[in-house]
């Protein structure tokens, strides 16, 4: 079980008329063939740029990657040559996002957009990309795949279209699935089934995911490992259950407490967290989450906590699990 991809300490930021503003600030993760891996957090919090910048999707003029590597099978992507990227993205590596019309051309017939991944990637002809096209319909759950091909994509729901995008995503076989918001555009029940459709390809395929959501009933879903994310840092990661059950970040008990209880029989109250998330061009040295933290101590606005081990696949970034922190300070919910 070797990983696949490692991202380790990745700093990104834009550059603006006032000067360079962080977006992702030393963030690491790791991810093994055939798993999901999560990344959750609030909305300019980093998420989909980290994602971006596995795919080096972000413009070249204005983002500055002033440290950290990108390994894929070892190798680190952020030295890849443009040709490299080219070969590595959409065949080894694909991503899907929130709105498949982004990612479909509105004037090429389905099957032509399905086979024009293929054509780039693979040494198939004309006419066996047109049955790999037709194959991939079939996989997605579109009825009539045959005479689909022929289809623009106005003329599929928005539930066809997400999985048009998932057949043309996976139509390489990638080892690799970026899903940024696959679903959120999606209403419920088609929801579910696009994540039951991702589920069993990844069965199927042995695909790694690394899914992006702010949707933690996704993230129960699907994950096997989750990366909390705020303001640019991962804050916490841990497998599914710690995340869930063991939570030792206070912005994920934040987070945990804000979402709709998935077992509907224990009826909570929701508690939003209050407070908004830093402006990234004036972050201090402290905890970025000290601003809204019920538990800040003088040092979380002095200085930011570096990830503290709490088991082999748990870390969190914060100074009540801290030796040094007395344990006084340490609130109930956050112990043991
Ligand atoms: Fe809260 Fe301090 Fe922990 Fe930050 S380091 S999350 S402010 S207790
Ligand atoms: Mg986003």
């Amino acid at each position: 079980d070797q990983n696949i991809l490692e991202v380790d300490n990745l700093h990104v930021s834009f550059k603006t008329r006032n000067g360079a503003v962080p977006a992702v600030r030393g963030v690491s993760f790791t991810l093994k063939k055939g798993e999901t891996l999560a990344i959750v957090g609030e909305s300019g919090s980093g998420k989909s740029v980290t994602a971006k910048s596995i795919m080096q999707l972000l413009p070249k003029q204005n983002t500055v990657i002033p440290d950290g590597a990108i390994r894929y099978e070892g190798k680190d992507m952020l030295k890849f040559s443009k040709k490299e990227i080219q070969a590595v993205r959409g065949s080894d590596i694909s991503m899907v996002f929130q709105d498949p019309m982004t990612s479909l051309n509105p004037t090429m017939k389905i099957g032509k957009q399905i086979m024009e991944g293929l054509s780039r990637h693979t040494a198939l002809t004309k006419k066996q990309a047109r049955q790999r096209a037709k194959e991939m319909l079939e996989l997605v759950g579109i009825p009539n795949p045959e005479s689909r091909l022929d289809a623009y994509p106005h003329q599929f729901s928005g539930g066809m279209r997400q999985r048009v995008v998932i057949a043309i995503a996976l139509a390489c076989n990638p080892k690799i699935l970026i899903a940024d918001e696959p679903t959120t555009a999606l209403d419920v029940t088609i929801q579910a089934q696009i994540l039951r459709l991702m589920r069993n390809l990844q069965e199927k395929m042995d695909t790694g995911i690394i899914l992006i959501t702010h949707d933690l009933g996704v993230v129960a879903n699907m994950a096997d490992r989750v990366a909390v994310m705020y303001a640019g840092e991962v804050v916490e990661q841990g497998t599914l259950d710690e995340i869930f059950y063991r939570p030792q970040h206070p912005y994920t008990l934040g987070l945990l407490r804000s979402m709709p209880n998935l077992d509907a029989s224990r009826a909570e109250p929701l508690i939003p967290i209050p407070g908004s998330p830093p402006d990234p061009s004036a972050l201090g040295t402290g905890c970025p989450f000290a601003a809204r933290c019920p538990y800040t101590m003088k040092v979380c606005h002095d200085y930011n906590p570096g990830a503290i081990a709490m088991s082999e696949t748990q870390a969190v970034r914060c100074w009540l699990h801290d030796e040094r922190t007395p344990a006084g300070h340490v609130p109930a919910e956050i112990k043991e």
